[in-house]
């Protein structure tokens, strides 16, 4: 096999892994509670996220009492990533990791109904989010491009194995809630940008989420198709999952 498309297939797998635990685990399972997974499984899966996230790891408490302010302030004061309050995406992934950071730290005071119901593993969380851990990644990802590189200019797709998290975050929040289309008349700009969404996993869907947070499938019409929701599906027939809420049902 030619080398240079050794670069791409590994930035495509990378791509494709990181955008599904962020999907599935950080969430629909984290913050939405649409699946069920027992403790051992919810731990396996956990790693899991630490292991393709590498550099670029999030918290799933954090992500999950950030993501709840999202939905319940969508679009309005309060919302911690709305663009129509930012001039450019760089502004608002800042203001967005600002808050994270806080919500990370516990210095901030967030609504006593978005906490609770989300993967506590506060050890995995403080040694995966130390900076030497993840320059450790990023220089293991270096190391790896040395030995498969053929041409210069393909280290410039490092940076993209290095942020991978925060980049489907600012494609999801900034397109999501700006350009596409819309199904359903909801009370914020949510949209739905591409009708197959295998950049995402499904989660450029935000029209149809927003419109039914508890719905697992974001999918909503026949031209589309929600990549993550497939392979959950598979998951729940092998058993490894189980489909439905848990205790938390209704949490938007
Ligand atoms: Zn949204
Ligand atoms: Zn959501």
């Amino acid at each position: 096999m030619d080398l240079a498309m050794t670069i791409f297939i590994l930035l495509a797998v990378h791509w494709s892994l990181a955008a599904f635990v962020q999907s599935s685990f950080q969430h629909r399972y984290a913050s939405h509670r649409m699946f069920s997974l027992t403790p051992r499984a919810e731990r396996v899966f956990h790693m899991l996220t630490f292991l393709v996230q590498g550099p670029s790891y999030l918290s799933p408490r954090a992500y999950a009492i950030l993501h709840r302010e999202h939905h319940a302030y969508s679009d309005g004061v309060g919302d911690p990533h709305a663009p129509k309050f930012f001039s450019n995406v760089l502004t608002m992934m800042w203001a967005t990791a600002q808050r994270y950071g806080a919500h990370f730290n516990c210095k901030s005071s967030p609504e006593p109904r978005f906490l609770g119901g989300y993967p506590d593993w506060a050890a995995l969380d403080r040694f995966a989010s130390r900076w030497p851990v993840r320059i450790g990644w990023g220089t293991a990802y270096a190391l790896l491009y040395l030995w498969l590189a053929t041409a210069w200019w393909q280290f410039l797709l490092l940076p993209v194995h290095w942020v991978m998290g925060p980049v489907h975050g600012a494609i999801v929040n900034w397109c999501g809630h700006r350009y596409g289309y819309r199904n359903y008349a909801t009370n914020d700009a949510s949209r739905n940008f591409l009708p197959l969404d295998f950049l995402t996993f499904g989660e450029l869907f935000q029209n149809n989420h927003h419109r039914a947070p508890g719905r697992l499938n974001f999918a909503a019409r026949w031209f589309e198709f929600d990549p993550t929701f497939a392979v959950l599906r598979v998951l729940a027939w092998a058993g490894t999952i189980r489909l439905g809420p848990t205790s938390l049902a209704g949490l938007s």
